[in-house]
């Protein structure tokens, strides 16, 4: 390899990938990178949502770097702000602002094969070379906007919730919320209580338990400072509760009824309207979608100036929402809570590898990549939170950091043995994806009566890891040299 000691390597994306990538080369002696950030500031999608209400759903001690742990996070499960704040603590702690070209997106990437190069083309137009290139882009980044007729004409104010309005009042307005996903059941109870009327529109419902958020008191945050070893205890705790539930997804043990009757307790208890819980019940297997946590969704849906719509929209008009019974819905604002383009065969921008081909061609259909990271004829690149490399039940961190120390294998072993590219062969690639449809094909993802953001149109789940996080961590702990053409 031309640049053996120290390859030139573009990091996209500065979210929990790009970041964890950064650390970790940097902590290998692997200093020449740079990363692209096609926004003002580090933080990915934990800057792009700053919907009022904003929290994650994994347990902040397990939500974080193995390598920092966080001995400050006030709440069980953490507010965006916080994870916002421990992301550029991450970033300023190992030294990545001077590495980051901020306002700089990558709006393309070709192979140049003659000099073993990526050439990535940046939003003014410059290009700029590296030997390898990793993409920390995620999948949850591009805002689905529904194909609702009439849309486009709306005349009152209209965002989506990743693209908060935060100069837009809502005191006293009417307001339209689309989708009852994860993001919608955060912002609704946040919102409720300083709207004039809000009126939420559900395609289907979700399922719901409980989320027994807690603050982490001074006492408990002094502990972990003071003793890391029972913060690391209190993160392996998590983990296992968290792993343990893998089988609820990934067979269909009698188990998951336990959790569906949880659920509908949970229901039961908070909603006394049968009409209105009647709306509120799934009709599919628990799992299938994401399942939600919350304490104050449901509360919020008893609020006198909250609706549940459950009538189809059939157009968006300029001024509201009209549904197939015949009923307009006068609004001021419309809130689009109708997730992201993840499922989707497309790539993040226009990648061009090897002999012309195109990812967005490869991927038309659908994307798939070897271990969620590598793809063939695509030599040097690597993805991050690439195809099949989400989670339904535990934290998508602990998967990046596998994904990163593959990489970080790929690299080692390119400068061990002076090789110029590495590429994931077909068949190899072509096995894994085999093998991973089946095991996709049995769990309830795919057998649970929805459909999801995990799957595509046609009902094939790009998106998620089918087995335990043990085992993506096993598999990823080192290159299995003969799945990959090597060239010096
Ligand atoms: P989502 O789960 O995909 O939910 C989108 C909602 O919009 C669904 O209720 C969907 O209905 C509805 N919808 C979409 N198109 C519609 C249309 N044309 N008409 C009516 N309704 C429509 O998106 P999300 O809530 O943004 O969450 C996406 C993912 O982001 C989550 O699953 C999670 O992984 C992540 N997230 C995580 C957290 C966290 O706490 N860590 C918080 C927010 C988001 P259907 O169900 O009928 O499709």
């Amino acid at each position: 390899m031309k640049h053996t000691q120290q390859p030139n390597i573009a990091i996209i994306g500065t979210g929990f990938a790009g970041l964890a990538m950064a650390i970790r080369l940097k902590q290998a002696g692997l200093d020449s990178f740079t990363l692209y950030e096609q926004a003002g500031e580090v933080g990915g999608t934990w800057r792009d949502n700053s919907y009022p209400g904003a929290s994650c759903d994994v347990p902040s001690h397990l939500y974080s770097f193995s390598f920092e742990p966080n001995p400050r996070w006030t709440r069980h499960f953490a507010l965006q702000a916080e994870i916002l704040d421990y992301l550029n603590h991450c970033t300023d702690k190992y030294g990545l602002r001077p590495h980051i070209r901020f306002n700089s997106p990558v709006r393309s990437a070709r192979f140049d094969e003659d000099a073993s190069e990526w050439v990535l083309t940046l939003g003014g137009g410059e290009e700029v070379r590296a030997h390898l290139v990793i993409s920390g882009c995620g999948s949850l980044s591009r805002p689905s906007i529904p194909a609702i007729p009439g849309l486009a004409d709306f005349q009152g104010k209209l965002f989506h919730s990743a693209r908060w309005e935060h100069g837009h009042d809502l005191a006293g307005k009417t307001v339209a919320v689309i989708g009852t996903g994860a993001s919608a059941i955060q912002l609704v109870p946040r919102i409720a209580p300083c709207v004039k009327q809000l009126h939420l529109f559900q395609r289907t419902p979700p399922w719901v338990l409980p989320k027994e958020d807690r603050l982490l008191g001074p006492r408990e945050r002094k502990l972990y400072a003071a003793l890391p070893s029972m913060q690391w205890l209190h993160r392996q705790a998590i983990y296992w509760k968290y792993e343990g539930r893998l089988p609820l997804f990934i067979s269909r043990l009698p188990i998951a009824r336990i959790f569906e009757r949880r659920a509908l307790r949970w229901l039961e208890r908070s909603i006394p309207d049968p009409g209105l819980r009647a709306k509120l019940t799934p009709n599919y297997a628990m799992g299938c979608k994401r399942v939600l946590l919350s304490d104050d969704y449901y509360p919020a849906l008893l609020r006198p100036n909250v609706e549940l719509v459950t009538e189809p929209i059939q157009t968006v008009t300029r001024d509201g929402l009209l549904t197939a019974d015949g009923k307009t819905r006068p609004v001021d604002t419309l809130i689009l809570a109708t997730g992201f383009q993840a499922a989707e065969a497309v790539s993040p921008f226009p990648i061009q590898g090897r002999g012309g081909l195109r990812l967005e061609e490869v991927w038309r259909t659908s994307a798939e990549a070897y271990l969620g990271t590598t793809v063939a004829g695509m030599p040097n690149f690597f993805f991050l939170v690439g195809p099949n490399t989400l989670l339904g039940h535990s934290s998508v961190v602990f998967m990046i950091e596998s994904q990163v120390q593959y990489v970080l294998d790929c690299i080692h072993t390119m400068k061990r043995g002076g090789f110029e590219t590495l590429e994931v062969r077909k068949s190899a690639q072509e096995r894994f994806n085999q093998r991973l449809g089946e095991r996709l094909g049995r769990t309830v993802w795919s057998t649970g009566g929805c459909a999801s953001w995990y799957k595509t149109r046609t009902g094939k789940n790009t998106t998620l890891w089918p087995g335990s996080t043990m085992e993506f961590r096993w598999r990823t702990r080192q290159l299995e040299p003969g799945d990959y053409h090597l060239e010096k």
